[in-house]
């Protein structure tokens, strides 16, 4: 049934009745940017940087790292791209941003928190993105991963700015962050939901651990209820709220996720075609119908 819908997709993401939900790439490398280009994204919505330097053994200097990010933004002129500062962690280890050994490291030092020990290594990154947004000529936001606070989304937003980026981000995937998202969005361009981290961090279950991989459910109502309050904390903001992580790759998901206030979902390049195709089947009425039966669902 994908593949009979994948091919009926108008490129445009959109309800039955028209309500805009940009599809967007998930992208890591040149490589993935071509693929998600050749699938129909509308943009980009999430681009790793830190995929870029996991086998170097130094920081980048500011012109490499134009270059990488310019390679990446190519194909994307004129369109939107997210470009998310580097996240480095215990799963994405940086041989030039090695935290001291932590007892807790999905807990410790890492994402957003790395730049407040290392402000300098933040700011040659957002020079260096600024230089690839006017190479690219794509519409560049910068996006910080790991924000708690509306405090830190205000010290990101503040540099990012200082840099000459015009729309600076937020993630949403610690769940103070989603319970602050009021706040985060009278400092924030916009904010973009981790469901990988989010679930994670809700559920209290490592997300690289198999053993407790079934807590880990995007489907959960505790779950969606975070989303819910993210979705009307942006409506009412009138800024833009999206969802990047493995959730929104889901088509059914996805109509759950724009019925909760998600204007954007970014996603891997093979299930592009699919969401865009299963989101234009119904109407934004139908996506709420089928939010509010998976928020009361006590799966
Ligand atoms: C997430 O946490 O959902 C996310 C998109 O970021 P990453 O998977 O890179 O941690
Ligand atoms: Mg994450």
């Amino acid at each position: 049934a994908d593949r009979r819908a994948a091919a009926e997709w108008n490129g445009v993401g959109a309800t039955a009745d028209g309500r805009r939900v940009r599809i967007l790439g998930n992208v890591g490398s040149v490589a993935d940017a071509r693929a998600a280009a050749e699938a129909g994204a509308e943009g980009i919505g999430l681009f790793r940087t830190e995929f870029c330097y996991l086998d170097a053994p130094s920081e980048p200097s500011v012109t490499e790292q134009r270059a990488a990010y310019a390679a990446v933004l190519a194909p994307f002129a004129g369109k939107p791209v997210v470009v998310r500062t580097l996240d480095a962690g215990a799963d994405k280890p940086l041989a030039f941003l090695a935290p001291e050994p932590e007892p807790n490291p999905a807990l410790g030092v890492r994402g957003v928190r790395v730049a407040f020990a290392r402000p300098e290594v933040l700011d040659r990154q957002l020079e260096a993105i600024a230089a690839a947004a006017a190479e690219s000529g794509a519409e560049v936001s910068v996006m910080a991963p790991m924000v708690a606070t509306a405090a830190e989304a205000a010290w990101f937003a503040e540099r990012a700015r200082a840099a000459g980026i015009a729309r600076a981000g937020v993630m949403i995937e610690v769940p103070a962050a989603a319970l602050a998202a009021r706040e985060i969005l009278e400092v924030a361009d916009f904010v973009s939901v981790g469901t990988n981290d989010l679930a994670q961090y809700t559920f209290a279950a490592d997300r690289q651990l198999g053993a407790v991989a079934a807590l880990n459910d995007p489907w959960q109502p505790a779950l969606l209820r975070l989303l819910a309050l993210v979705g009307e904390a942006a409506r009412d903001a009138g800024k833009p709220a999206g969802v990047c992580g493995e959730a929104a790759a889901d088509p059914r998901l996805a109509r759950v996720l724009t019925g909760l206030g998600m204007t954007s979902l970014s996603m891997t390049a093979a299930a592009i075609r699919p969401v865009g195709a299963t989101l234009a089947t119904a109407t934004f009425a139908d996506c709420e119908a089928e939010a509010r039966r998976a928020l009361g669902s006590g799966a």
